[in-house]
């Protein structure tokens, strides 16, 4: 059986910098999978590729067997592309609720995206009953109601998370979700992600900096370096790599 996500000699180009040449990455269902690498290694720009916020110069993305070519971000977030974004992107006075069905009605194309912000569009009974699901997954049922701005930065990344969940994603890439949290936020939003992966199924491409998360969350990782792939394999193996730790050298250490 074919992979969920097939990224095939994926290249890409800015003025001048290659940002990727000729990346392979394959996802399969129900999988947890690391992409790690120094800064402006490429990473957030092969998630662009693959979600077509960016046009790709070479190569091709397969997501459940059809080719991605040409089509638009909305189409592809329909077919089971979810994403977290690195900087929290949410609305201050809005409620967390009032986040997730925003959500989902964009990616559902049912439109009145204003007249939802206006709060014109009522929510209907389905859909309340989707968000608290969303919100019970997360832990979050009790904040419902609270404006975002009410939130600590680690709530706040779960609502990130929620949001992407409320499209039912078949393949969820998180950039960065730990991002501004200390250690013990780090660690609780690790065990959330863990409990609801397992709990939903879903597949993981991960971006992260926290090497100590990679090896915990992922079972299998890519490492960027200058556009280039520089190891795959399991997370273990590929972070015990000399490649790996010469790219890292200074930034990580690893336990014996
Ligand atoms: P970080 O870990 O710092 O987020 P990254 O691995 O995500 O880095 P990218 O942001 O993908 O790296 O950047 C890869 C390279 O492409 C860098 O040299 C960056 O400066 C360049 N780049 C990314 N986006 C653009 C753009 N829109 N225009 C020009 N150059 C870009």
């Amino acid at each position: 059986m074919s992979s969920l996500l097939e990224a095939t000699g994926i290249s890409k180009a800015f003025a001048g910098i290659q940002a990727l040449s000729d990346v392979n990455i394959t996802v399969d269902r129900n999988e947890r999978v690391g992409l790690i690498g120094p800064n402006g290694a490429g990473k957030t720009t092969f998630f662009n590729c693959l979600l077509g916020v960016l046009p790709i110069d070479k190569g091709a993305v397969w997501f459940d067997g059809q080719n991605l070519e040409g089509l638009p971000v909305s189409r592809r977030a329909r077919a089971g592309i979810g994403r977290t974004f690195q900087r929290i992107e949410l609305f201050d006075e809005t409620t967390v609720m009032e986040h997730l069905l925003i959500a989902e009605r964009i990616c559902n194309g049912s439109g009145a995206f204003w007249k939802d912000l206006l709060g014109l569009g009522r929510p209907r009974p389905a859909e309340i009953q989707r968000c608290n699901e969303v919100l019970e997954l997360l832990g979050l049922l009790h904040l419902g109601n609270e404006p975002i701005e009410t939130l600590s930065l680690g709530q706040g990344r779960l609502v990130e998370v929620g949001r992407a969940l409320m499209t039912n994603p078949d393949l969820l890439l998180l950039d960065e979700p730990s991002s501004g949290l200390d250690l013990e936020e780090t660690a609780s939003l690790s065990a959330t992600l863990q409990a609801i992966q397992a709990e939903r199924g879903f597949s993981v491409l991960l971006v992260e900096h926290d090497i100590e998360l990679v090896a915990e969350f992922t079972e299998r990782s890519y490492v960027l370096e200058f556009g280039t792939l520089i190891a795959s394999g399991t997370t273990a193996e590929v972070l015990a790599s000399p490649a790996v730790r010469a790219a890292y050298l200074g930034t990580y250490e690893l336990e014996a």
